[in-house]
């Protein structure tokens, strides 16, 4: 039987339009996880988050601690073995020269030399360093990236480690 052009043309404008909608939805969570984090880090209590934003609690700390679970170890990872992006800038590691790695973040040279600018932790933030696990209040100062956030010490060893590599 011989297919109806007709249809067949309208399903594949269809199915396009599938994937641009679902490439846009990943867009839009990305970016809504990604200010979710910054009003945390801004001061905003997971439970003022979650209020105004009619979410759960627990939602909202998943959300805020999306970086967990990535390597253990301190070491610089000149060719990371598995395909592994920068916590704080979420460039891939071919785009970037170098890679340290912390408890659950990974940072590259550009965002080590970068970190001055990037957004403040706010001192009542309940975060932790995603690189040694402190907690905010444990440490002097502490910024934050799309994915982790690193502490003043953490950052200083970031540096050394990438300027003796
Ligand atoms: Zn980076
Ligand atoms: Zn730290």
């Amino acid at each position: 039987m011989v297919l109806d052009e007709r249809l067949l043309a309208e399903a594949e404008s269809a199915s396009a339009r599938i994937t641009a909608l679902e490439r846009e939805t990943a867009a839009a969570t990305s970016q809504y996880h990604r200010t979710i984090r910054r009003l945390h880090v801004a001061g905003s209590s997971m439970r003022e988050i979650a209020d105004a934003l009619q979410l759960s609690h627990q939602r909202v700390h998943q959300i805020v601690d999306a970086a967990g679970g990535a390597p253990r170890r301190w070491k610089l990872r000149s060719k990371p073995p598995r395909p592994l992006v920068c916590s704080f800038c979420e460039k891939a590691k071919d785009d970037v020269t170098k890679l340290v790695a912390g408890a659950a973040a990974y940072m590259c040279g550009d965002c080590v030399e970068a970190a001055a600018s990037f957004d403040k932790v706010h001192a009542a933030s309940t975060l932790r360093c995603s690189f040694c696990t402190k907690p905010r209040k444990a440490v002097t100062r502490m910024v934050a990236g799309a994915q982790a956030q690193i502490c003043d010490d953490c950052l200083h060893l970031c540096k050394e480690i990438c300027e003796n590599a």
